[in-house]
């Protein structure tokens, strides 16, 4: 074949052939050697907690996800971590000893990089049609959406990828720009828009290994080594549901072969159960003292929101009103463009506490219950601050 050709097919063929690609993650760059899991000072101990954003750029609605398909994912993702996951009994008794929760939570970020309320998700409408492994969803000059600060946060966008591709991540040390995770909108969380057999919420659990210093088991190369000394060496990344045991020739694996239920290999969802220790202390050794993750631990992303006192949060039309204002019984909302659907109330901590849809073009919503105090109304990506009078 000329060469010409050959180059043409092998750049061709990997989308013709309509295999979903698990994870593009190259593990070349990831630079394992910098990270020395519990080396002397700054031992880490006590719970990690991680504040996440989940940027939704959509272009059709099915893309558009729910605020609950993005609960369940958060929900899975801690439950992987925690050892918490329900079919974790599924995992033979030889490789379940080596499990270990990882002692890290993620929580939706409470507060944004201004110390605004915020629930953690921002929502984008794009023209884009879809995304590659590029940063380009990561740029909201390009369609996509500009991260909130990654020393401070989990950037998380979701997006239609192009069908050979699921997610795709950063590993620590990545540009402060470019650093993230992203998955395809209906291979992320466990409940609403999904496609089996991605669905239950392990292309994230995978990829947040990567960007917490994980490589694939194999190291990317034929029976390479992933710098993790309780995973066994093998050949390559597994697909499907493998059987027990799954040995492979020429690596040395046996009697207990492969670990393909360990998050970072690439069997379907369902088959995908734990992290071992050396993969929990190799990810909570990223947040040492100088580690590239340590400034997580200072961020103020998961607390209550401190900045009231912005009227309007940007996005917004500054027409939108709420009123009256002190309010006792009702409010109404006063604004020039159309209504959205939905409706949340958020309180001086930053927690939702009410909700529902808006009917009509003059809604009435009902504050009775609600203890006097200041509060946000959130109309889709405009929050209104007002006041429930006593
Ligand atoms: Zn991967």
């Amino acid at each position: 074949m000329r060469p010409l050709f050959r180059i043409l097919l092998m750049l061709i063929l990997p989308f013709m052939s309509g295999a979903q690609e698990r994870c593009m993650t190259n593990g070349a760059s990831a630079g394992r050697e910098t990270i020395r899991n519990g080396s002397g000072s700054g031992e880490m101990s006590g719970e990690i907690v991680i504040p996440v954003v989940v940027h939704v750029i959509w272009r059709t609605s099915v893309e558009n996800i729910s605020d609950d398909q993005i609960r369940s994912q958060i929900d899975a993702l801690n439950a992987d971590f925690s050892l918490r996951n329900a079919d974790f009994s599924k995992v033979p008794a030889v490789f379940a000893g080596k499990a270990a929760e990882a002692g890290i939570r993620f929580v939706l970020a409470t507060a944004d990089p201004q110390g605004r309320p915020t629930n953690g998700i921002i929502r984008k409408n794009t023209t884009a049609q879809l995304w590659i492994n590029d940063d380009r969803i990561k740029k909201t000059s390009a369609g996509g959406s500009d991260p909130w600060d990654s020393r401070q946060y989990l950037n998380i966008w979701v997006g239609n990828l192009s069908s050979t591709l699921i997610g795709f991540s950063t590993f620590p040390g990545a540009p402060a720009d470019k650093d993230g995770i992203v998955i395809r909108y209906n291979a992320f969380g466990t409940r609403g828009t999904l496609s089996p057999p991605f669905d239950r919420g392990r292309t994230l659990t995978h990829e947040t290994g990567h960007w917490l210093g994980l490589q694939h088991l194999w190291g990317d190369s034929p029976c390479g080594d992933d710098g993790v000394e309780d995973t066994p060496r093998q050949r390559t990344g597994n697909r499907g549901i493998p059987q027990f045991p799954r040995l492979n020739t020429g690596c040395e694996n046996g009697p207990n072969g492969d670990m393909f239920m360990n998050f970072m290999d690439f069997s379907d969802d369902r088959s995908l159960l734990m992290f071992t220790k050396g993969q929990a202390d190799r990810m909570r050794a990223q947040f040492q003292t100088g580690g590239p993750r340590h400034t997580l631990l200072q961020s103020r992303g998961a607390a209550e929101p401190w900045n009231l006192n912005a009227d309007i949060v940007p996005g917004l039309t500054k027409t939108s009103q709420v009123y009256p204002n002190p309010a006792t019984q009702n409010i109404r909302i006063r604004t020039s463009g159309p209504l959205p659907k939905d409706y949340e109330i958020i309180d001086a901590s930053g927690r939702m506490v009410t909700g529902g849809k808006l009917n009509g073009t003059d809604p009435l919503i009902d504050i009775g219950q609600l203890k006097p105090g200041t509060y946000h109304l959130r109309l889709g990506n405009t929050v209104i601050r007002w006041i429930k009078g006593g």
